[in-house]
């Protein structure tokens, strides 16, 4: 499954919405708030910035040092969530330690929240009311589901993983009624007893652990459309930079038994970016009504 290819197609979409949206006035802006130097939240930040300049946005990234403190990013959150210039708001994680996520989170206008992070837009997602934001990672795979035209109602759909941006979010999108959803879903993670059982029920197998080759040919039922969320970095002398992105899934192996199956790189990392546009702009037309 090509996630750069849909990805590309999202971002001319969103485009052709940035445009219409020009064209009464609005420019869709999305503001990301990068607190410290972690290296590789700041290349998330860069690659989200280069994306919604490339399709039309207003974006501003606001960067701030290490030791600013949780009151100082509460203000800039209160001063952005009152600017109606500012459509989407994303601050990136991790933050340094005197900061509290969630009190950040809170604080972000829901309907600002592109991260879909938000309280509001947890509950939103779990009830099935499609006015809330959808984190961006699971949205982007309903969206490969879609594109490849792979039958969610009634599969067996196994989750491994169950964080907040990832694995509780995507088990809440495929358990809800309706299309590319009501599938039967099992959430497993790392006190999950005999993994391999669960998986190899699986016709949809969704991995996000963030460990290498947890997931090999093995436990993994003949025909199984296969996604691999995870991103891990691991040493290979033979690349120029001394390493390599590898994925959870033993890709090699489980290619061979799956129907189909994302790769690590252009799998689910490029829709995951698509999907953050897709939000943006989509709280830029709920914030005029289009
Ligand atoms: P996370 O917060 O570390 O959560 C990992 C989850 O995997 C936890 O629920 C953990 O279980 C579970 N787990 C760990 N080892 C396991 C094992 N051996 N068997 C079963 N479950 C296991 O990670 P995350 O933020 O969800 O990210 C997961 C991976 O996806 C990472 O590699 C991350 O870099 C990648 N990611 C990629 C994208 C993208 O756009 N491609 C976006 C987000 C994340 P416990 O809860 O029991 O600890």
């Amino acid at each position: 499954m090509d996630g750069a290819l849909l990805a590309q197609k999202v971002r001319t979409e969103v485009a052709a919405d940035v445009a219409a949206l020009r064209q009464r006035g609005v420019v869709p802006g999305l503001t990301v708030v990068l607190v410290g130097d972690d290296p590789a939240s700041a290349v998330y930040v860069g690659g989200k910035e280069k994306a919604s300049r490339e399709a039309g946005m207003a974006g501003e990234t606001i960067r701030l040092p290490a030791t600013t403190s949780q009151a100082e990013l509460l203000a800039l959150v209160e001063r952005l969530n009152a600017d109606d210039s500012v459509h989407g708001i994303l601050v990136q994680m991790p933050l340094p330690k005197q900061i509290d996520p969630d009190t950040v989170i809170n604080h972000i206008l829901p309907q600002k929240d592109v991260d879909g992070f938000h309280p509001v837009n947890v509950g939103k997602l779990l009830i099935g009311h499609t006015d809330g934001f959808v984190p961006c990672t699971p949205a982007g795979i309903q969206r490969l589901l879609g594109e490849y035209a792979v039958r969610t109602t009634g599969a067996e759909c196994v989750v491994i993983g169950r964080s907040t941006i990832v694995g509780k979010p995507m088990a809440a999108l495929m358990i809800q009624s309706g299309p590319l959803a009501d599938a039967t879903v099992t959430l497993c993670h790392s006190r999950t007893r005999d993994l391999a059982a669960h998986t190899r029920r699986a016709d949809i197998l969704i991995v996000a652990a963030g460990r290498t080759r947890l997931v090999t040919a093995e436990m993994v039922k003949p025909g199984a459309v296969v996604i691999d969320v995870g991103m891990n970095r691991i040493d290979d002398p033979t690349s120029r930079t001394g390493t390599r992105l590898v994925g959870d899934v033993d890709f090699d192996g489980v290619r061979r038994v799956a129907s189909l199956i994302t790769p690590v790189p252009r799998g689910v990392g490029p829709m995951t970016i698509a999907m953050l546009l897709r939000n943006t702009v989509r709280a830029a037309q709920r914030s005029v009504g289009a």
